[in-house]
């Protein structure tokens, strides 16, 4: 076999077992142990499982120490990073993605979906620094680049700009922030300019989603709508959805378009195998 690991315990039982792997998949799990492998791996009783699969990251924000967020807001959180990303050379976000890659390979990650952000602040200079930082990872963890148009799209013909020649340098996945624009009319253009993007390069999409108490901002069911609209059924993520928690304080009788998920789920995949693991 070309990898034994010997004495390893499975996630919730028991008794202590060895492992065979040939030409990349498991061909013995058993309970007697086994001539070593090619490379043989003792786990002294330590779990054995699947890799990991990290749905949503932001690695250009990872390690950053500076301002302090004094409201705890999310609205302050993106003004303070404005500042800081006008500003952040290419050599120290790469620094710190790389470092952050690495932290996630030594404890199993090996899939992960990350945003970045796409703006005219960012243009694509945080783009090209994650795609650096990713190819030094090539063949040891798979990261799925979202574009990720914080500052809006719907009054932003700059950042819609940006989000075509992001799709077209890098990035794998459209995102969006549908509850950061205007209002509920701009949130809808807003999804519908990230499923046209979408639908040309043939892209899943993975939107950060009414991030907020304000039961005002049901994005959510537009995104569903959308959805099932565009047949992108089982290709699209709704991560947050704090707003969802809130429903009860607002008449609301869409709530069956949501998908399976109850409201306070931190991720919605709308009727689908989860994304992040088609990744390949
Ligand atoms: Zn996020």
């Amino acid at each position: 076999m070309d990898l034994t690991i010997h004495h390893a315990r499975l996630d919730g039982a028991e008794q202590i077992i060895s492992l065979g792997i040939t030409d990349g998949k498991i061909v013995a799990i058993q309970e007697t142990d086994l001539p070593p492998g090619e490379v043989a791996i003792e786990a002294n009783g330590a779990m054995v499982s699947p890799a990991f699969v990290d749905p949503h990251f932001h690695l250009e924000n990872a390690l950053l120490s500076g301002a302090a967020n004094l409201s705890g807001t999310l609205r302050e959180a993106i003004n303070i990073y404005a500042g800081i990303k006008a500003d952040m050379s290419r050599e120290n976000i790469v620094g710190r993605a790389a470092q952050a890659l690495r932290m996630a390979i030594a404890n199993g990650t090996l899939w992960m979906r990350n945003n970045v952000d796409i703006d005219q602040i960012a243009r694509l200079r945080l783009l090209d620094a994650i795609c650096e930082a990713c190819d030094k990872f090539a063949g040891v963890i798979d990261v799925q680049v979202v574009a990720f148009p914080q500052l809006g799209l719907a009054r932003n013909p700059e950042a819609v700009d940006l989000m075509w020649q992001a799709m077209a340098r890098g990035a794998t996945v459209v995102g969006g922030m549908p509850h950061g624009e205007r209002d509920m009319d701009d949130a809808a253009r807003h999804i519908e300019i990230a499923f046209e993007i979408a639908k040309a390069h043939n892209a899943d999409v993975d939107m950060h989603v009414d991030e907020t108490d304000d039961p005002y901002w049901h994005t959510l069911e537009l995104l569903a709508d959308k959805t099932i609209e565009m047949g992108y059924q089982g290709r699209v993520t709704a991560g947050h959805c704090c707003a969802h928690g809130c429903v009860g304080q607002r008449p609301c009788g869409a709530g069956d378009r949501e998908g399976a998920a109850g409201p306070g789920q931190h991720l919605h995949e709308f009727a689908g195998e989860p994304a992040a693991s088609r990744a390949g």
